[in-house]
């Protein structure tokens, strides 16, 4: 959490119910629907051993493969690449750890069904170093060659305490920050769709920055205070990476607390994705005890997905829809669920046109991505806890910087144990500066700036090995980090994420399903694509004749009390 998160107006009632990412959209409470002791759906028992296919065995795809199994479906999952997907782990050529997280690195605790699966298969947890937070000891805040070194935020210099008191001023002001989190944490789901259906059409096209620079706090005061903010952010760190989106965006964000609270998982985020692969569930509809998605399906996921086509049966009626695979395997099946970043389905697979409609195909090449770039490496130790003798500090900290570099973090493992340093954490266009250059010249520049941070450690004498680093908009399985509406981009986040809800739809355009993090309102948080593979899992359900208990009613039952709005 960094200064403005601190002092974030919280609700009065703090040690009351928990802020949970209940998103204002469309706010189901996915969390209580996955705890029901009645289950969340099954299908009659003639579907039971019935093929779903499931492209993608990222974690959206594996929830999705999950709960199909659990219902006595057999899920046939495609991966073009690593099971995991955006949750992967990097480590040095021949070595297990440490395990550096590419993508997913911090879980916020408000994930409620993000931590549904982890608890489920015995995910450890601890705190995340974020910026001012005990976990990170220490943080060094560096902008116009200016460091400050803090153990908490009342460390730093007043002006950052105006700086995060104009952001808490500025939520209030036009936002109903309070109102909405009070909402929330008592699940008051009427009153949650009343305040943000009011915001909606407000702000649909109001970019972050533009909020900021027209609100009565920044508006008072010069331009290094919404300077400085873009620079130190909340939450995580910067976040001018983001002042072009949607401010609809940053309210979804900060309303549920994805930004506090957040942790990292013991052994590497990848451990989510593979464990939940081998898991064997307890409350198995048709298979037995003991089956797990790896043992439906011979321990290796199917390849990449080449084609997706619609079979036509007797007389040009759609039938079911056909996958083909990268080696021109076709094989049949009643329901799909994609989970890949929506533009392959357009720049990589080659997907029937008549699959979806225009509308849905505007808005899946409108979605606009996130670039990321990390970089890590390995360290002989934990050196950075080192004191310096003559300031009684440690030698480095968490550091926020307008240098290149941004973010860097420090991942302990143990004293005396090789420990990973993120280098740099980066987003658009500063991670744009990066995607040119090979591993070993972007630590050279890393360490150059860090160098202008710490001139009296010595960061290269400590690494151990190879770099390991990523940018996700290189890699051809992916094109880009994660979603992030700009302005103007409602209407299509809203045709992607209802698209679960087929009974409207013409018959060539059912029985496959969206899902994943792009779909989801919350791009860039894992809980999203929890919560859209349980959407997809409902219509895929609903499709083959099957139902939420009545005591439980899924996202698909309650749809027309909870929907997100409709923009003219
Ligand atoms: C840099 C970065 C930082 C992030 N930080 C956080 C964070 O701190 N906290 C947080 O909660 N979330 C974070 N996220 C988001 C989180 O990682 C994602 O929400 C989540 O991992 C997405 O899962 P998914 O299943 O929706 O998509 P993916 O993980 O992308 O899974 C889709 C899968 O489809 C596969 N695929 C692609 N093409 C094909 C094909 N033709 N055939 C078959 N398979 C195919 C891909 O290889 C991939 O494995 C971050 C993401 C990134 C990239």
């Amino acid at each position: 959490m960094t200064i403005a998160a601190t002092s974030t107006p919280t609700a009065p009632a703090a040690a009351a119910a928990p802020i949970t990412m209940l998103n204002p959209d469309f706010p189901f409470p996915y969390d209580d629907f996955l705890a029901h002791p009645a289950g969340i759906g099954s299908v009659p028992e003639a579907m039971h051993g019935t093929e779903v296919a499931v492209i993608g065995a990222g974690l959206s795809g594996l929830v999705a493969a999950y709960e199909l199994m659990k219902m006595g479906l057999k899920p046939v999952i495609y991966e073009s690449s690593r099971i995991g997907g955006r949750l992967r782990g990097g480590t040095q050529p021949g070595q297990s750890g440490p395990v550096a997280d590419l993508g997913g690195m911090r879980f916020p605790r408000s994930g409620r069904s993000f931590f549904h699966y982890a608890d489920k298969v015995g995910i450890e947890t601890e705190p995340f170093p974020n910026p001012l937070t005990r976990a990170a000891g220490s943080t060094v805040i560096e902008l116009g060659g200016q460091a400050h070194y803090a153990e908490t935020a009342a460390d730093l210099p007043q002006f950052f305490g105006d700086v995060a008191a104009a952001w808490d001023d500025c939520l209030e002001e036009r936002a109903h920050f309070t109102a909405m989190q009070e909402a929330i944490r008592n699940r008051e789901l009427s009153t949650i769709k009343r305040l943000w259906n009011e915001l909606v059409p407000k702000f649909d096209d109001v970019s972050f920055s533009g909020y900021l620079a027209t609100s009565r706090a920044f508006s008072a005061l010069p331009f290094e205070y919404r300077e400085a903010f873009g620079q130190v952010g909340f939450g995580t760190g910067g976040w001018d990476t983001n002042f072009p989106d949607s401010f609809l965006e940053i309210l979804r964000v900060v309303y549920v607390d994805a930004d506090a609270e957040q942790h990292r998982i013991i052994g590497g985020a990848q451990l989510l994705p593979q464990r939940l692969w081998n898991h064997t569930p307890e409350n198995l509809d048709h298979w037995p005890a003991g089956t797990s998605l790896a043992s439906l399906h011979g321990g290796h996921p199917r390849g990449a997905v080449a084609a997706v086509a619609r079979v036509k049966n007797d007389g040009g009626a759609p039938g079911d829809i056909a996958v083909t695979d990268r080696w021109g395997r076709t094989t049949e099946y009643p329901a799909v669920i994609a989970t890949c970043q929506s533009w392959l389905l357009s720049a990589r697979i080659d997907v029937d046109e008549s699959l979806f409609s225009h509308k849905l195909w505007t808005a899946i090449e409108r979605s606009h991505y996130m670039q990321s770039s990390k970089t890590f490496v390995v360290v002989d130790r934990p050196f950075w806890k080192d004191i310096d003798p003559e300031t009684g500090r440690q030698v480095m900290s968490t550091t926020l910087t307008d240098r290149l570099t941004r973010g860097t973090y420090l991942l302990d493992n143990g004293p005396d144990q090789p420990a990973l340093i993120c280098l740099s954490y980066t987003w658009n266009d500063d991670a744009l500066k990066w995607l040119p250059l090979d591993a070993n010249e972007r630590v050279r520049l890393m360490l150059h700036s860090l160098k202008q941070i710490y001139p009296t450690v010595d960061i290269a004498s400590h690494i151990v090995g190879d770099p390991i680093t990523v940018s996700w908009e290189d890699d051809p399985n992916f094109m880009g980090a994660f979603s992030d509406n700009l302005p103007g981009h409602y209407r299509y986040q809203e045709r992607l994420y209802t698209h679960f809800m087929q009974e409207g739809h013409l018959p060539e355009h059912r029985g496959i399903f969206l899902a994943g993090d792009d779909v989801s309102w919350t791009g860039g948080w894992a809980d999203g694509a929890v919560t859209t593979g349980l959407n997809a899992v409902w219509g895929v359900m609903n499709q083959l004749g099957g139902s939420s208990p009545a005591e439980n009613p899924g996202p698909g039952d309650r749809f027309e009390e909870l929907k997100p709005m409709r923009l003219p």
